[in-house]
């Protein structure tokens, strides 16, 4: 179940509306207005909101893996 929701949200992305000056296509994934984090017309903050959310999600991760690793590191090493 778990890798069928994976693939339906894979499939669900959609690219940037963005176009270059050459009108090539932005090739990055759009977010919810269909424009990337780069593009669109609140660009200037839209990237840092981007970069928080992952900050956010990397501090999350190592809050939630940190007491494993130290679990791992006494095994190896006592
Ligand atoms: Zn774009």
């Amino acid at each position: 179940m778990e890798i069928q929701n994976k693939i339906e949200s894979a499939a669900s992305v959609t690219q940037c509306l963005h176009l270059g000056r050459s009108g090539e296509r932005c090739l990055r994934a759009a977010l919810e207005d269909g424009f990337c984090e780069r593009h669109g017309p609140d660009a200037a903050w839209r990237f840092n909101i981007v970069a928080r959310r992952r900050l956010f999600a990397v501090l999350l991760a190592a809050a939630v893996l940190w007491p494993i690793l130290v679990d791992l590191y006494h095994a190896l090493h006592h």
